[in-house]
């Protein structure tokens, strides 16, 4: 059965695990909007476009309520609007390699976690929602993280309370919408190899993996197949979920 071809928005999509997210889609045959601050967004849409696919690039900050509508805006004047959203941009600040322990912390690195990795998807949601419910289909994944499910080592406190606030904000929006046949899906990755996780150094790279079950480190593809699944038309009866993509490191 043919994929109906639909208008994606990704967060984060410069790079990492948004870019492997655009990629898969657009190559799954929807029309997909890059938005990402850093302005290298233009050359990963390009990459796309290249390749024969329908992208577009937009640069701004997603976490700030202007921000945010001005993303779905570029969306709506390239594609008409925005059938699935993913919320993928994030950060994990690291300070030479590591994470600032909790007494650490200055208050501006939390407010700052929260408000991209927490803020940023219920603001792009918030301006998505409305035209979702209205044409009776839409799709919103949100990127959390292993640290939003169980303990970790290597992020702040910060990062897994944002991450955390993810998941119960998803389930409650899943709630909500779940009658106008929009859904509201979690992924929550393990370790992957991208740019973020890159600046803990080789060493840690390595020494995590030894741990894994299945033996190696994530990719960002290893997370773009999980999103492709849970935005299909097949997906429509999963909603509220939390699909974990760690190699086995939690099993819940
Ligand atoms: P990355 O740093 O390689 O890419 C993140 C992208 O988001 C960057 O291009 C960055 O410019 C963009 N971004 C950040 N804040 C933004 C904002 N306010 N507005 C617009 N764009 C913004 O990171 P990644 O590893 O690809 O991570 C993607 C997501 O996956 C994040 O939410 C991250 O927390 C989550 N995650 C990553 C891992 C991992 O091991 N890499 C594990 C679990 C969860």
């Amino acid at each position: 059965m043919a994929v109906a071809q639909r208008n994606a928005l990704v967060t984060g999509a410069a790079r990492g695990i948004g870019f492997a997210t655009a990629l898969r889609l657009a190559s799954a045959g929807h029309r997909v909007l890059l938005a990402d601050r850093l302005e290298e967004v233009h050359q990963s849409a390009q990459a796309l476009r290249d390749q024969g696919l329908a992208a577009v690039s937009h640069v701004g900050d997603t976490a700030t309520p202007a921000g945010a509508e001005a993303a779905v805006s570029a969306a709506k004047a390239a594609f008409g609007g925005v059938e699935i959203l993913v919320n993928n941009a994030g950060i994990s600040p690291k300070h030479k390699g590591a994470k600032y322990l909790t007494v650490e912390t200055p208050l501006a690195e939390w407010h700052e976690v929260m408000r991209i990795n927490l803020e940023g998807p219920f603001l792009m949601a918030r301006a998505c929602v409305a035209l979702m419910c209205e044409r009776q289909w839409g799709r919103i994944v949100s990127i959390s993280s292993l640290a939003g499910r169980t303990g970790s080592r290597f992020p702040s406190t910060a990062y897994a309370a944002s991450k955390a606030g993810v998941l119960g904000f998803s389930r409650v929006l899943a709630e909500e919408i779940g009658r106008f046949g929009v859904t509201v899906n979690c992924i929550a990755p393990g370790r992957i190899e991208t740019p973020m996780s890159g600046e803990s150094g080789q060493d840690v790279q390595k020494s995590y993996a030894a741990g894994i079950p299945v033996g190696r480190l994530g990719v960002p593809d290893d997370i773009a197949c999980a999103i492709d699944f849970l935005v299909s038309d097949g997906a429509s009866n999963v909603t509220g979920a939390v699909l974990d993509v760690n190699g086995g490191v939690y099993m819940n």
